[in-house]
């Protein structure tokens, strides 16, 4: 009994305790290098906030003169322009400017208000994403102590569901899904079409244990996992083949 438990593919999950509140300029990998013991192979999981934080995108809401349309999108939702503007600043393209901004930022990720955060964040002020948060996870993956992968995670929420979850919106060291493709089901079947995004999988099993609120825990690490290790893929789906995306600018 023992020895087939064990064979069981399992993984660990280790929460890095006693991050301080990060400001601009901290330096997170060497943060994270005395905090905790890395191995090859370990999954680095942290929070967009904190690499934001550190990247300096703090912005304050006065700094934004709305535009006649962010003022015009804030008196339909509900919000104050300026963050509207702030919103529309860091978008390529609006999906959706009601009953909420849908907007994709300039690296490819779509999410509700580009991702931009008013909690966590400390009074008057709001947090934007990382600009490049591809670029920001290779730079902290090259300064790691051990060869890691790196995952830079957001709560998002999802189209269809009730609740948030954490999602990748930049990874490095990894492949972002694996292709099963070619290989054999159950009973001989060989699949066609399953890519699973496992970079997505790990980022909302880090960000259950992160929390959302004052637990101060943006850093968790995934241990055990085997994982693709190269690529140059995405969770981003390209405009042209999504079906989604047409039907919404209806
Ligand atoms: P997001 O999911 O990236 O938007 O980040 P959240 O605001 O949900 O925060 C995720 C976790 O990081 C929570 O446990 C927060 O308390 C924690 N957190 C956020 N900012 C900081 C910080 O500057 N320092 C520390 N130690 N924890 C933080
Ligand atoms: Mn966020
Ligand atoms: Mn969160």
């Amino acid at each position: 009994m023992e020895a087939f438990v064990t064979s069981l593919p399992s993984m660990q999950c280790y929460v890095i305790r006693g991050l301080p509140i990060i400001r601009q300029g901290d330096d997170i990998a060497s943060l994270v290098n005395s905090l905790f013991d890395f191995q090859d192979g370990d999954v680095l999981c942290l929070a967009s906030t904190i690499v934001a934080k550190s990247e300096g995108r703090f912005r304050k809401l006065e700094s934004y003169s709305p535009t006649t349309r962010a003022k015009e999108i804030a008196n339909q939702i509900g919000k104050d322009p300026r963050f509207v503007q702030a919103v529309l600043d860091e978008s390529v393209d609006v999906l959706l400017d009601k009953p909420f901004l849908l907007v994709r930022t300039r690296f490819g990720h779509i999410g509700v208000n580009a991702g931009i955060d008013q909690s966590n964040v400390g009074d008057g002020r709001i947090l934007l994403l990382p600009e490049d948060p591809g670029k920001s996870a290779r730079l902290l993956r090259e300064r790691l102590d051990r060869d890691c992968a790196v995952i830079i995670t957001d709560t998002c929420g999802r189209p269809f569901r009730f609740g948030v979850a954490g999602v990748a919106i930049g990874w490095a060291g990894m492949a972002a899904v694996r292709d099963w493709r070619g290989q054999r089901d159950l009973h001989g079947k060989a699949l066609e079409i399953t890519l699973e995004a496992v970079t997505d999988e790990m980022a909302a099993a880090a960000n259950l244990l992160m929390g959302e609120a004052g637990d101060g825990t943006p850093a968790v690490v995934l241990r055990g996992l085997s994982y693709p290790r190269a690529g140059e893929d995405s969770v981003f789906m390209p405009e042209e083949i999504d079906v989604i995306r047409p039907l919404l600018r209806r």
